[in-house]
């Protein structure tokens, strides 16, 4: 018998690997709310469905915001009752030094990457802890287990939220729910300089690649918790 479509939350799904992994959620039947701060994008995404002969809901929510985050929330919940998985993945950084790094650079990025997490999973968990299961996935980066220069604030905001989000899951998996840490290495997506993306564009990961194995990681049966996942270019690291 056919089963539910599951009711997929994705952040930053406008572009990269957040558009890739609707577009997967969604060829897999899944109902996907695809959310992002620019309308824009998610109306391309849309269109891009539509291609296919496939729909999603989208929505327009910053994660730095937590009325814009509550709001979203509540919308899921009222009209599906339930978010079976929500993918952490929106994510913003810049290329600096520290010494370059301005206060202002390191607030957006902390506040996207490690506060934005705290707060969309904060919306969802009570939910996904009183029906007994819901998965929750972290778009991360190897960055959090490595050292590249130029990426202090970037790097910090990953390993925290990695941190956090460790004790989500010993805090919560006793209550069936999944807390899922992704580590890609170089994905080719627009996060990165049109230049880089030329010219390392070749070695770095297709987003649709990270998108399948995020997808099928999360199609285990309840009884398996995959803790984390490392995806990284077959040729290594780049130092751009
Ligand atoms: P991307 O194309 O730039 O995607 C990031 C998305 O996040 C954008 O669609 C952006 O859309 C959205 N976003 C940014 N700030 C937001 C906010 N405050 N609220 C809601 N959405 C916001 O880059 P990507 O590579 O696909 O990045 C996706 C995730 O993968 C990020 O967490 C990134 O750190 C991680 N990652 C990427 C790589 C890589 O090499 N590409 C490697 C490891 C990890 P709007 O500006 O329209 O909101």
């Amino acid at each position: 018998m056919p089963r539910d479509p599951r009711i997929v939350w994705i952040t930053g799904a406008g572009t990269g690997i957040g558009r890739a992994l609707a577009l997967e959620y969604a060829r897999r039947g899944e109902m996907v709310l695809a959310a992002g701060r620019t309308p824009g994008r998610l109306d391309d995404l849309r269109r891009s469905m539509a291609d296919e002969r496939l729909t999603c809901e989208t929505a327009v929510c910053d994660v730095r915001d937590e009325a814009s985050v509550r709001h979203v929330a509540e919308e899921v919940l009222n009209r599906h009752g339930r978010v079976d998985v929500l993918v952490n993945n929106a994510g913003v950084t810049y290329f600096r030094d520290f010494l370059d790094t301005t206060t202002e650079q390191f607030d957006h990025v902390v506040s996207t990457n490690l506060r934005g997490l705290f707060l969309t999973t904060r919306s969802v968990l009570p939910a996904m802890i009183r029906s007994g299961r819901g998965m929750v996935v972290n778009i991360l980066s190897f960055a959090a287990k490595a050292v590249y220069t130029g990426s202090s604030a970037y790097a910090a905001s990953k390993a925290g939220a990695e941190t956090m989000m460790n004790v989500v899951r010993a805090e919560v998996r006793e209550k069936g729910i999944h807390i899922v840490n992704v580590y890609p290495g170089a994905v080719r997506t627009p996060i990165w300089h049109p230049k880089h993306q030329q010219r390392y564009g070749e070695r770095m990961l297709a987003p649709e690649v990270v998108a399948n194995a995020v997808c099928d990681l999360t199609m285990q049966p309840d009884s398996v918790m995959i803790e984390e996942l490392i995806l990284r270019p077959q040729m290594g690291d780049l130092q751009v």
